[in-house]
């Protein structure tokens, strides 16, 4: 780390951890000491930040997302549809994306998230049209500028419309080549350890725009190169109803026949698992990503998360791609999932703590970094910091449950690996305004407008 100096991050409004009441001390990326009331810290030589105006939460961990479809929000085209109609609808606009939009894309949702309070996030990028082969390269670099902690899922599909799949033929690749590639990032970008920065997992898009045979042979090159397995899985009933008649079973069997259900897979969305399903799925260890806003929006259902964490399934968080959002903002996907999952289950079973917890120490679990996503000594030095001088914070009793319940939507600071990558509300050295122009340039080409 840059600055060798430990930080006193000293006596916050309120922190999401017990007995740091003064604060925290963080050194070398990582939280060395925590401070209890009344104490001073025991590490010597320490710089202060004063967080007296501030609400200090773990960094906030994204685990579901599509970078790209920043260039398609709000796409008249695909608006008022389900799930499958929607994927049609869309597929003909991502065909067209391009190196150069696929990175302002990428820069764009990674910069949403940051300003949110994230300091780690997934991707799930599985649209490769020809030209588009360093996809995956592009957002490594992309993350690397924005310094912030990621896992990048190298996604597929090989099961377009000739071959009775959702996607056109255009944006699909075969097995060879997404096996060859998915070993080539995997090889070149993946980090391991407690600090890794960059890492990489496999991701066919879904069951059915793959082949059996890609699903099998990705799960055994995830065993082989020891790195996570994600998909998209119950997200609807259709999804259901086309499994039955394409394999003659339900998702989670075939996801099982496929070698998939294990510790090492976490799967977005999980709305349409019945009880025994469940089960399995918390045996094998199996996480979800809970994508509320994309629910609602495509009115897919809502995630059984209460039933799912008593049947021991980890719970994380997830915005989803911005074609079915439309927004990155991990902090108002807390509020979105603790206001879905309250009227779900009532006011006794559902907290804001739950639905912070689900965006740090679940999302943490989910992609497989228990080092990730608490405020510990230890654990690494990822931090939020909020600001309530807003007028929607006005008249607040508990900070932290104002966060959640007023709405916050962007963080004052955010510290990722020890590092400040948010300072003031502003990623330094990144001109919105000319990102704006770009990005939006970019999307009127690819929508064809
Ligand atoms: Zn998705």
């Amino acid at each position: 780390m840059s600055d060798a100096r430990p930080i006193w991050i000293r006596d916050p409004l309120a922190i999401l951890a017990d007995h740091a009441e003064r604060g925290i001390v963080v050194k070398g990326g990582r939280i060395v000491e925590l401070v209890p009331a009344g104490g001073v810290p025991v590490t010597a030589d320490v710089a202060v930040f004063d967080a007296g105006e501030h609400v200090v939460l773990p960094g906030l961990i994204n685990t579901h997302h599509h970078f790209y479809q920043t260039l398609t929000r709000a796409l008249p085209a695909a608006m008022e549809r389900e799930l499958f109609p929607w994927l049609q609808a869309l597929y003909p606009v991502w065909a067209r994306l391009t190196p150069d939009a696929l990175e302002l894309g990428v820069t764009v949702a990674m910069s949403e998230l940051l300003l949110s309070g994230c300091t780690t996030t997934t991707d799930h990028h599985y649209v490769f049209p020809a030209g588009l082969e360093d996809a995956l390269d592009i957002e490594v670099a992309v993350a690397k500028r924005l310094g912030v902690r990621v896992l990048l899922t190298r996604g597929s599909m090989n099961l377009s419309q000739r071959d009775g799949g959702l996607p056109p033929d255009s944006v699909v690749q075969d097995e060879d080549t997404i096996l060859d590639d998915s070993a080539r990032v995997v090889a070149k970008h993946n980090q391991r350890g407690p600090d890794a920065m960059v890492q990489i997992a496999l991701a066919p898009c879904s069951p059915f725009s793959v082949t059996t045979s890609l699903m099998r042979a990705t799960a055994d090159l995830a065993d082989k190169l020891d790195v996570r397995l994600h998909t998209h899985l119950a997200e609807t009933e259709d999804e259901n109803e086309f499994c039955e008649q394409m394999y003659g079973c339900r998702p989670l069997d075939y996801l099982e026949q496929c070698g998939w259900l294990n510790a090492r897979t976490w799967l977005a969305h999980g709305i349409f698992f019945n009880a025994d399903e469940m089960k399995r799925l918390g045996n094998a260890k199996t996480t979800i990503s809970h994508c509320a806003c994309s629910n609602q929006l495509l009115a897919s259902g809502c995630c059984p998360v209460c039933e799912m964490e008593e049947a021991g399934v980890g719970i994380g968080i997830g915005v989803d791609g911005s074609a079915s959002n439309d927004g990155s903002n991990l902090m108002q996907e807390v509020r979105a999932a603790f206001l879905l999952q309250r009227a779900r289950y009532g006011v006794t079973k559902v907290s804001h703590k739950d639905a912070l917890r689900w965006a740090t120490k679940g999302s943490a679990a989910c992609i497989g970094r228990p080092e990730l996503g608490e405020i510990a000594v230890g654990k690494a030095a990822d931090l939020a910091l909020f600001r309530l001088d807003e007028l929607r914070f006005s008249g607040h009793g508990d900070p932290l449950a104002a966060l959640v319940l007023c709405g916050a939507h962007r963080a004052d600071r955010v510290m990722v690996a020890g590092q400040w990558a948010v300072i003031d509300g502003a990623i330094p050295g990144l001109d919105v305004a000319d990102l704006i122009r770009r990005h939006s340039s970019a999307a009127r080409a690819m929508q064809g407008g």
